[in-house]
């Protein structure tokens, strides 16, 4: 079982040949989620054997070409492909203007059916749920309607202490209930409490993916604590300037979230294409946030 997340392109709005503009795949627990869909998403995916077919969500922040050129392409292939299986789409209405737009142009239709579902700009809400997690929307503050998505794993269930099964004659149809936490009650009316039945839980991980946004402390409260934080920094603090003139951040102003947030790890990227080396956002995001790293494309990051 893993939960991790590919970097298919750390660039910004201007491609280089080394860094592609916003995608990321997260793999949690085989199910796979796309963030953001950059132009040559589906290439990258080829490159590393993963599955176009396996895609069942993507979220799209904005309507930024840099996060969403890639899509039309995307479905396309999905489609000469032989996809049947639904495809839903987390995203601003401009998107789905943008794909039917597409469509009409290209005189083409797709063999599977996309359900277009609109973000909330104004407030936080939970856009995805199955049993094993659930998936938040960030209003982010940007030049455009924008929101960072946060994936959090629910409570996971208790082990069971397998010598309590023989030693009270648990019936299986209880196991379940005792693993989310039931007590167990014996025939004679004892209980035994659910404690001493199992093991505490695996710790639940979680993950944000936060790009593209000015310096937004508004947003800490609902980060507190996340386990790794994907923050964009488009900019170095020479630019701080320009980062705010574009709505972007700087990576002390990435830094300086992750602190506030008291996140486990920084991850940075969507850098602008003006930098060769990345080693002064490092620098500068190490001496406000000390676990912060540089993403760069094609880059697997073990959530666990
Ligand atoms: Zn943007």
């Amino acid at each position: 079982m893993k939960f991790e997340v590919t970097i298919i392109g750390c660039g910004s709005a201007i491609p280089t040949v080394s860094r592609k503009g916003s995608s990321q795949l997260v793999n949690h627990r085989e199910k796979y989620f796309l963030l953001d869909c950059t132009e040559g998403t589906q290439y990258v995916l080829k490159e590393l054997k993963i599955s176009l077919q396996r895609i069942d969500h993507v979220f799209i922040t904005h309507a930024h070409a840099d996060h969403f050129l890639g899509l039309p392409g995307l479905l396309s292939t999905m489609s000469l492909l032989g996809r049947t299986k639904e495809i839903n789409i987390y995203a601003p209405e401009e998107i789905e203007t943008f794909i039917h737009t597409f469509l009409t142009c290209t005189r083409a239709s797709l063999s599977f059916k996309v359900n277009f579902k609109k973000l909330n700009f104004n407030s936080p809400e939970t856009i995805f749920e199955n049993k094993e997690l659930t998936i938040e929307s960030v209003p982010l503050l940007h030049s455009t309607n924008c929101c960072g998505f946060i994936f959090r794993e629910k409570k996971k269930p208790r082990p069971m202490i397998a010598s309590k099964i023989s030693e009270y004659i648990i019936p299986h149809y209880l196991i379940s209930g005792i693993k989310e936490g039931d007590d167990l009650i014996l025939p004679d009316g004892k209980v035994i409490p659910n404690h001493k039945l199992t093991e505490e839980p695996q710790k639940s991980f979680s993950y944000a993916y936060l790009t593209d946004t000015s310096y937004h402390e508004e947003i800490v409260p609902q980060i507190q604590g996340i386990d790794v934080l994907y923050h964009e920094a488009t900019f170095t603090d020479e630019l701080k300037t320009r980062a705010k003139q574009t709505k972007h951040s700087t990576a002390k102003d990435a830094a300086k979230i992750a602190s506030l947030a008291q996140v486990d790890q920084l991850y940075i990227g969507h850098f602008s294409a003006r930098y060769r080396s990345l080693d002064v956002f490092m620098e500068e995001c190490q001496s406000i946030f000390k676990n912060s790293h540089l993403t760069f494309d094609r880059q697997t990051i073990k959530i666990y």
